[in-house]
């Protein structure tokens, strides 16, 4: 018998995410030197993790023969009185990812709706398709969410609905005001998921604590991936009410959060000054490459994240030829917006280069 014939029905089905491609492959398939290419594809911090989450990190390496703490105790803490919530409403994952990957399994089955937009992050259709739902996908009205009529796609059917504030890959946001009339006008059963993935970017981020503290069924997603620079150690996390995080505890693994990356992670938290600074560069560099898209004569849609998209014509032609010169973006063909690419936003050097690239390329 055929092994694949063996698989449950929603795996065969299940479409591959497709990563930015890692500097590696690249400087291999092309034979160019990885230490002159440059990747602005995944969102990551140019300005690489704070040098007190690297000490952290190199201590804990340390005692890598120890299990870590399966409950991220310290973690935990500190975060919790980040966020001014008991720790028992925080819970850490193997990066959001994970946690998105656990409502899932804590509240998606066959039957189930999911409502989401799109473009938006992929992974939210692809936890829905796992778990044998029903993506219901909204289009986005001007490169952003209209809550309004995420809303008419909500129905008795639906169980969750995604929504990342800015959003990837439009690097567009939803007002507080926006989203608070949203989620206090979802039915009781539905759950809704806040992905803040890009928060730290926004000057005035909104606080949906107190929907939390009202008893709505809301849990926010966090990660360590994007500002603090550590998407390689693979921690995100969420708060919501306890009762909700107590469903998530259940269905984790026992040690699903590395020792290095707790570390790190708690250490990042310490450097609020680091962080800080790269979110004041960052808005710096969105500036730099828009003023730059539009000297080309080019349209980009305004971000308020570490991301741009830009509307380049071809953007599987012009993605190939800023990778063969060492500058690797990501091709929006699989958001379906194949005329764009999106852009993260580099250090000041690594913005110019890619705009003097894009010039030749265009
Ligand atoms: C990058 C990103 C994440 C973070 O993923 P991690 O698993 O924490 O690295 C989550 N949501 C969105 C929308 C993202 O773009």
């Amino acid at each position: 018998m055929n092994v694949l014939s063996l698989s449950k029905g929603a795996v065969l089905s299940q479409p591959v995410y497709e990563p930015g491609k890692p500097i590696e492959d690249v400087a291999r398939e092309l034979g160019l030197d990885p230490a002159t290419i440059i990747k602005l594809a995944s969102n990551e911090n140019p300005f690489g993790p704070s040098p007190r989450a690297v000490e952290a990190a190199r201590k804990a390496l340390t005692q890598a023969e120890l299990y870590p703490d399966g409950g991220c105790v310290v973690l935990r803490q500190k975060l919790a009185k980040h966020l001014a919530l008991p720790p028992e409403q925080v819970v850490v994952g193997n990066g959001s990812n994970e946690l998105l990957e656990l409502v899932g399994h804590v509240f998606l089955g066959l039957g189930d709706e999911v409502v989401m937009g799109n473009p938006s992050f992929i992974v939210y259709k692809l936890v829905t398709l796992l778990f044998g739902a029903t993506p219901v996908e909204v289009p986005l009205v001007k490169h952003r969410h209209d809550l309004g009529l995420l809303l008419e796609a909500v129905t008795p059917r639906t169980k969750m609905v995604f929504l990342p504030s800015p959003n990837n890959p439009t690097g567009t946001a939803n007002t507080q005001e926006e989203i608070f009339a949203f989620v206090r006008s979802l039915p009781e059963h539905v759950v809704f998921v806040y992905d803040e993935a890009y928060s730290e970017f926004l000057d005035n981020p909104p606080d949906l604590r107190p929907l939390i503290k009202e008893g709505r069924h809301v849990i926010c997603l966090r990660t360590f991936s994007k500002i603090y620079g550590l998407a390689a150690l693979r921690v995100g996390y969420g708060y919501c009410s306890a009762e909700m995080a107590g469903l998530l505890n259940r269905v984790r693994q026992p040690f699903n959060v590395n020792a290095i990356g707790q570390a790190a992670a708690i250490a990042a938290l310490d450097d609020e000054a680091f962080a800080a600074k790269c979110a004041q560069d960052n808005r710096a560099g969105l500036k730099q490459l828009e003023a730059g898209f539009t000297k080309l004569g080019l349209e980009w849609v305004p971000s308020v994240a570490n991301f741009i998209l830009v509307k380049v014509g071809d953007g599987g032609r012009i993605f190939a030829e800023l990778q063969k010169r060492g500058i690797i973006v990501r091709p929006m063909r699989a958001y379906g917006m194949p005329e764009w690419l999106r852009i993260t936003v580099g250090t000041s050097s690594q913005n110019e280069r890619l705009l003097a690239e894009l010039a030749k390329v265009k």
